[in-house]
Order: C-alpha cells, then structure tokens, then sequence
C-alpha cells in the first residue's frame, strides 16, 4: 500500500493517515514482527553518521514522515504534496481502531509514573483498549531483563517504545524477537503527552505548523538538537541539485 520515497537515504512511506491506520492494523493480523519508525529531521540529520540508525530505518516495516520538515523535503524534491502523520496522531488513531479488537498494546518509557498515567488517561479516552502492562524508561539491566521476560510472557500485539531517538529504534531493532511483540513503534515523548506531563501546541500552532516551535519554547533544552534543522535544509536543498 502506498509508495515509498527517498529523503537523505530513509525511505519514507507516502500515506495518508487512513491508508497508515489500515497499514498498521494489517500488520497485527499477521504473524510477523515488524517496526515502525516515526523519524523527524534531526533524527534523518543524524542517520548520516550513524549507520546504525540508517540500517534499521531501511529495515522498518514502517516509516512514517512525522514532522513538517520531511513534508518540507518531499514537497521541495518531488514538487508534490504529502500529508504529514505525526507520530502521536497515528497511535490515537491506532488506538482507537484496536479500542474494538481484542489486540493488546505495552507502554514503555518515559520518567517513573509516566508511562502508567498515560496507561490510565488512554484506557478512559479509549474504552476497551486493552493495555497489558506498562514500564518506565530507566532501568537497570537486571530490570531490562525482567521487562524482556514480562514482555515474552504478555507478547503485546502494540509495543510503544518511547525512550527518545535513536535509543528507542536501537532498543526494538536489538529486542523485538525476544519480547515476542507483534509491531514495535518509537513514539519519543509521546507519553508525556497521554499522561497531561506536556502540553502538545494549540491546534492554531500546529495548522501554522509551528510545532516545533511551541515545543521548543517550552522545552529549552531542544534547542541543541533543533540545530540540526538548518543542517537538513541544506542537505535536502544540495541533494535536488544532484
Ligand atoms: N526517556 C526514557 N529513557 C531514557 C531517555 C529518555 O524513557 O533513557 C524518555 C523521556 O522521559 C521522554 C522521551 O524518552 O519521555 C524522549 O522524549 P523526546 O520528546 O525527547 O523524544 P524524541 O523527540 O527524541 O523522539
């Protein structure tokens, strides 16, 4: 479903929402493990010297163009619109399609307590979605272990990894076999969000596509890694000339 297209070496999946929605339900009917990666610019700045990071990405089932910058990218190099999908829109709306199955996410990450907050917001925003479990996002490799051992056990269908990028994608590429999940997905920050910790920019923000903006405003500390985005500019910018 869908077409895929190239920005900086990461194959993006052009898809609506809809088609992404249908996309990630099919992917839990069937019996394999698949990834889905949410990259922003930063996150596409820092593949390039990472070969990690570029490898798994090219390995996702899955990679959704979250963030204007890369509709930016793919407007500026196809001349063609494509809708954006951030990543936190896509789980909402995952959610509410699994709301009526029987299928079973996992929220993993974020700072002690957060993870089960945004558990308890989502399970009311979402009757009968069915979260199994839930595990902060700082652990000691003792308590790695007992999470892979607790995971194998639930084998989620929806595990949501949110240790921030490119730990998250690190942490599902080297363990999805053994925890058994059927997709795993980095959602970053997303369970600061569920849980009410952050605030996501007014919806004005956002149609202004000034997200990165407010974020940034509120989340001081973003700022180094914001200095990549004039760095993806340039990149894309170079890579039409080509
Ligand atoms: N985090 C975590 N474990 C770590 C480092 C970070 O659980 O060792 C969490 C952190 O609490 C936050 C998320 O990862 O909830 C990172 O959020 P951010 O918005 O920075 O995500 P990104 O934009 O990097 O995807």
């Amino acid at each position: 479903m869908g077409k895929k297209y190239r920005i900086l070496g990461v194959p993006f999946d052009v898809l609506t929402m809809t088609e992404a929605v249908l996309k990630v339900m099919e992917m839990m009917k069937g019996d394999k493990q698949r990834i889905i990666c949410t990259p922003n610019p930063e996150i596409v700045v820092e593949a390039q010297s990472d070969k990690e990071l570029m490898g798994i990405l090219n390995q996702a089932d899955m990679v959704v163009m979250d963030g204007t910058g890369i509709t930016w990218a793919y407007k500026k190099l196809t001349g063609e619109k494509a809708p954006r999908i951030a990543g936190y829109d896509l789980v909402q709306e995952v959610f509410s399609a699994m709301s009526k199955t029987d299928y079973t996410a996992y929220f993993f990450g974020g700072k002690p307590g957060v993870a089960k907050k945004a558990a308890i917001n989502m399970r009311k925003k979402y009757p009968g979605l069915k979260i199994v479990g839930f595990h902060d996002g700082y652990f000691t490799s003792a308590e790695e272990m007992k999470l892979i051992l607790e995971l194998k056990r639930l084998s989620p269908d929806f595990l949501l990894v949110g240790l921030g990028a490119p730990k998250q994608e690190k942490w599902i590429y080297n363990n999805i076999r053994l925890t058994g999940a059927k997709i795993g997905i980095g959602v970053g920050g997303c369970f600061d969000v569920m849980s009410g910790e952050v605030k996501r920019a007014p919806e004005t923000m956002q149609k202004m596509k000034l997200e990165w903006f407010y974020r940034l405003i509120k989340q001081p500390t973003r700022a180094g890694r914001m200095m990549r985005l004039p760095k993806f500019v340039s990149m894309v910018n170079k890579s039409k000339r080509k």
